[in-house]
């Protein structure tokens, strides 16, 4: 959990990221977990840049991407983008974006 008043950078990227990085189904940069899967994230990561207007070859201030993710998403929008991910249904998302909207963290 990254917690109020952690300052640090973070870069947004498009495709392969940090997290992908111990994922098994990665492989040569691609996420092979589906057939189509590195077409269709690179898709929404692409639409998550544009909807906060961040230039991926820029670091952001955490605070800073919350205050846009709170001005530029719903709960729909999440939904629309998240739901097909297999960790959705668990909760912890949808939970964590609705106490960001609230003033609070992820
Ligand atoms: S499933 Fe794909 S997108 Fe998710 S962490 Fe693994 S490589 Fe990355």
């Amino acid at each position: 959990m990254i917690k109020k008043g952690h300052e640090f950078r973070v870069n947004l990227v498009i495709g392969e990221d940090d997290i992908c990085l111990f994922c098994p189904h990665l492989s040569n940069s691609n996420c092979l977990k589906k057939p189509d899967s590195e077409i269709v994230l690179q898709k929404k990561e692409q639409k998550i840049v544009s909807l906060l207007n961040v230039d991926t070859s820029d670091t952001v201030i955490l605070s800073v991407l919350y205050e846009k993710m709170r001005e530029k998403f719903t709960l729909n929008m999440l939904d629309n983008l998240c739901s097909d991910c297999q960790w959705y249904s668990m909760g912890d998302c949808k939970k964590g974006f609705k106490n960001l909207k609230k003033g609070g963290f992820l």
